[in-house]
């Protein structure tokens, strides 16, 4: 199976080699088709979303990428296709998930004994939506530097799929509850849109519980009673904050995996960014881009190799006795990625 895999930046190309090494213990006869993005891409087409990139990938339909960094071009990226049109998207991510119509960003978070303290038993899953909402990139200045407005776009088409995703992940997984989080007290056209979509999806799925809460009171409730949730539904920025304190409840941004899901492709990545500060040391937790190729096997049908890779990368956290820094631990990158494939081929006999 050909899978495409992006390195990206900071501690980009080190999480996605210490990856690599541990789906290729599996032996699983994964080839992995390199995609030139950010510098790479610049370096090769001047660009750092080139479209040989995004058809590369529409090819490949799965594939895996590092963090990239959003500094260089602050905020705004503009893509040039080449029949001459052009958009400009506020980052390199958000660039990748609207050219391969990817709306979906389901961000699991699971506790683990030893590392997430109070939060050990904490299993839910945050379900972004990715492809609207205020992160569409329309917004512009009103005068000369006066005022700024962005706009948050809600459709019902979009508010649609990614409610009936989020129900179907449920089905799929054995997930029994599913709460849609929202500010449709304040914004009651958009996130209203959003919130009476879920409802009337949820009535399709009466075997799944559902609930809808304010967007405050689920950050509330995530830190004072996180057990509550199973499956959390939401808009494009609510998901991106709530996800990163799902990672931070059960222990670190190192730990959380994540995926862009759209009908024709999927590109699965870490929830953290680029983490400049710690680049090039060796020191960056590989398990959020290891537990993104988890989800990636799943999602192709190699159900039983997650199973073990994950079973392995949780077996060496709970031992802590070759963690990296960020939960706790003095492992390097690569002893805690070593100290993982020891597992898996103890696990398959080798
Ligand atoms: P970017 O500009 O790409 O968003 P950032 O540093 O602003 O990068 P993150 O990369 O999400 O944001 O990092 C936030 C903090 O979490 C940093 O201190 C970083 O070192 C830490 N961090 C993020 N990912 C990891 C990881 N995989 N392992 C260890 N620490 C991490």
């Amino acid at each position: 199976m050909k899978v495409g895999v992006l390195k990206g930046n900071g501690i980009g190309p080190e999480i996605v080699a210490a990856m690599q090494k541990v789906v290729d213990a599996c032996e699983l006869g994964i080839e992995w088709v390199n995609v030139p993005i950010a510098d790479e891409a610049v370096a090769l087409y001047g660009t750092e979303v080139p479209e040989e990139s995004i058809e590369l990938l529409r090819e490949l339909k799965v594939a895996i990428k590092g963090p990239i960094s959003v500094e260089k071009m602050a905020g705004r990226l503009t893509y040039t296709r080449k029949d001459g049109t052009s958009q400009i998207y506020c980052s390199n991510n958000n660039a990748i998930r609207q050219e391969l119509d990817c709306f979906a960003c389901p961000r699991p978070a699971r506790g683990i004994p030893g590392i997430s303290g109070k939060n050990e038993n904490v299993n839910l899953v945050v379900i972004r939506e990715i492809s609207e909402g205020i992160y569409a990139a329309l917004e512009h200045r009103i005068g000369k530097d006066e005022a700024s407005e962005a706009i948050k776009l809600i459709t019902k088409k979009g508010a649609e799929r990614i409610c009936r995703y989020a129900f179907e992940y449920a089905l799929s997984n054995g997930r029994k509850k599913v709460t849609c989080a929202h500010k449709a007290n304040a914004i009651s056209l958009t996130d209203g849109l959003f919130l009476e979509t879920f409802r009337r999806v949820a009535k399709e799925y009466p075997q799944i519980e559902s609930e809808d809460l304010m967007v405050d009171a689920t950050a509330y409730y995530l830190v004072t009673n996180p057990e509550r949730f199973d499956v959390i539904v939401t808009m494009n920025q609510y998901g991106d904050i709530l996800s990163d304190l799902c990672a931070g409840l059960v222990g670190s941004l190192g730990l959380g995996a994540g995926a862009n899901i759209g009908e024709a492709c999927a590109v699965f990545e870490a929830c953290h960014g680029s983490a400049p500060d710690i680049a090039g040391k060796n020191l960056a937790n590989p398990t959020s881009l290891i537990l993104s190729a988890v989800m990636m096997l799943r999602h192709v049908g190699m159900g039983q190799w997650a199973d073990l890779i994950e079973d392995s990368v949780r077996e060496v956290l709970i031992e802590r006795k070759h963690i990296t820094r960020d939960v706790g631990g003095k492992a390097t990158t690569d002893e805690y990625t070593n100290e993982v494939i020891r597992k898996i081929r103890e696990k398959m006999g080798k």
